[in-house]
């Protein structure tokens, strides 16, 4: 049985409580540990951490605070394996995902961000011979971030790499249901020499310690990623504090397909947007919409394609859709797929819960699921599902395209395929998105700014968006 611990004041430490909560492998169903059930207790102690360690924290050259950074992302390249592994197991994705996807990417966040830091500079407007202006950016002090299950160390990392990197002290919660690569963050930030209450990691769930980080005034911003309730939640808790928000929340992305594209390089991406992850990651493209003289060639080769997935064991070789992360997040997406059906939907492909044998019996296991013929307004094309669950639709023109791209509350991230560079820009500046991809997905450069319009969130992060978010702006005027 794993037994995580949270991580205060540079030690492992039991809840102060000691109440804990079951951790649940997916793929078997069965308990496998025990996390923390933190409270407001617990987050008052790692606040008070915080508070003490962050005037020698800011205190340190930028490099210095890099180094530390970087001695954290050569641990999680030295224990990648162990740690793909315990992603696996907390989520349910396959292993071979988790070995080139989620650990890679928390490693180079924090080589990202430690190396990143000291080109972070101050900025200086001179008015010659009136006065010189310049721009200090003071790290805002003690910070919460908050992380989802689908990317579990991946989205922890991307928040806490840049706080940390500009000198603010961190209080963070990864999700209750995926907690165990977290833990073992803690185990290295420890081994790398980390100063202690730099970094204090509390387990628990979001109405418990979740909800005590965001309502303590001691923490000044809140970098959050999960679904959009929780994010207006979240907004209505903080907002009348004057708590500095970011907030990375839901989407329902869209797939534009055009007749002139290169089909075969759209049907090969279109498969992994659809269904990486289980198709549980906040890119993946669900509503795929398809010019008419190609509709039936995408069509055809794309369930052809579906065909060669596997659902299986997520440790097995070959595996390339492991479980879904929890019997209730596997219900949800039954839900849609029974209201995909209600609301006069052909299924083209999938749709039932799949029955492992051996180890895997009792597992979270669902079918990649295919409809058409269902509206852009009905509900299973406007609300995240948040599982492998897409719609193909055909359109004419590129107004309707843009129209029913853009008809749905969120806007996170989109997919044009097309060859002709006019078309694609024309409709790349006119989709509500945060983010688009011409002829590829989820191509990720971690210099660019990354969130969503509507009510896919608030604020970007990545890159300098990220240092600016964690920094407060202090302008000083000089008389010349
Ligand atoms: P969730 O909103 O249920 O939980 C996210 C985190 O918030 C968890 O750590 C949870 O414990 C915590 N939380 C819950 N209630 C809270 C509260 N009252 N106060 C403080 N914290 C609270 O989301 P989830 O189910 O873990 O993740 C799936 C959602 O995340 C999907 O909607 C997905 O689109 C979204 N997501 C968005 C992005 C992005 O970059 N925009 C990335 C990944 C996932």
């Amino acid at each position: 049985m794993l037994g995580i611990r949270n991580y205060l004041n540079g030690r492992l430490v039991a809840p102060l409580a000691g109440r804990y909560l079951d951790n649940i492998d997916p793929a078997t169903g069965q308990v496998y540990g025990q996390i923390p059930d933190s409270d407001a207790s617990d987050v008052a102690a790692a606040l008070a951490a915080a508070e003490a360690a962050l005037p020698a924290w800011r205190a340190l050259p930028a490099e210095e605070r890099g180094r530390y950074l970087v001695k954290i992302a050569d641990l999680i390249n030295r224990d990648l394996e162990r740690l793909a592994h315990a992603e696996s197991q907390d989520n349910g994705k396959p292993l071979s995902l988790a070995r080139v996807m989620d650990i890679p990417r928390a490693a180079s966040n924090f080589a990202f961000f430690g190396t990143g830091v000291p080109h972070f500079a101050s900025e200086a407007h001179l008015q010659e011979g009136l006065a010189l202006n310049y721009t200090v950016r003071h790290p805002v002090g003690v910070v919460g971030c908050i992380s989802p299950w689908n990317l579990p160390l991946y989205l922890f990392t991307w928040k806490i790499a840049p706080a940390l990197a500009v000198g603010c002290c961190v209080v963070a919660k990864p999700s209750e249901i995926t907690p165990a690569t977290a833990y073992y963050l803690s185990e290295l930030c420890i081994e790398a020499g980390l100063p202690a209450g730099v970094l204090n990691i509390i387990h628990g769930t979001g109405p418990g310690a979740g909800q005590a980080i965001v309502e303590h005034p001691g923490i000044k911003a809140i970098s959050f990623t999960g679904g959009t309730a929780t994010g207006q939640h979240l907004a209505r808790t903080a907002a009348p504090m004057f708590k500095k928000l970011s907030l990375e929340l839901g989407g329902k992305n869209p797939n534009l397909v055009f007749a002139d594209c290169d089909l075969a390089a759209a049907v090969k991406t279109s498969i992994r947007s659809s269904f990486a992850n289980q198709g549980q990651i906040c890119l993946c493209g669900s509503r795929i919409f398809v010019q008419r003289p190609i509709y039936e060639e995408f069509k055809a080769e794309f369930l052809r394609q579906l065909a060669e997935q596997k659902v299986g064991d997520p440790l097995a070789e070959g595996t390339t859709q492991g479980a879904l992360v929890s019997e209730a997040h596997l219900n949800k997406v039954l839900s849609y797929i029974r209201l995909a059906e209600e609301e006069g939907g052909t299924l083209l492909a999938g749709g039932e819960r799949v029955q492992l044998e051996g180890r895997c019996a009792q597992g979270y296991f669902l079918q990649p699921t295919v409809f058409e013929g269902l509206g852009p307004e009905c509900r299973v094309n406007q609300e995240e599902i948040f599982g492998p669950v897409v719609t193909l639709t055909p359109f004419d023109t590129e107004e309707d395209a843009l129209a029913w791209a853009n008809s749905t509350v969120y806007g996170l991230s989109a997919t044009i395929w097309t060859r002709d560079l006019d078309r694609a820009h024309r409709v790349a500046h006119q989709l509500h998105a945060g983010v688009v991809w011409v002829n590829t997905w989820l191509h990720r450069d971690l210099r660019t700014p990354f969130g969503g319009m509507k009510s896919s969130g608030v604020g970007r992060e990545g890159g300098l968006e990220a240092l600016r978010f964690f920094t407060e702006a202090q302008n000083v005027c000089v008389k010349l």
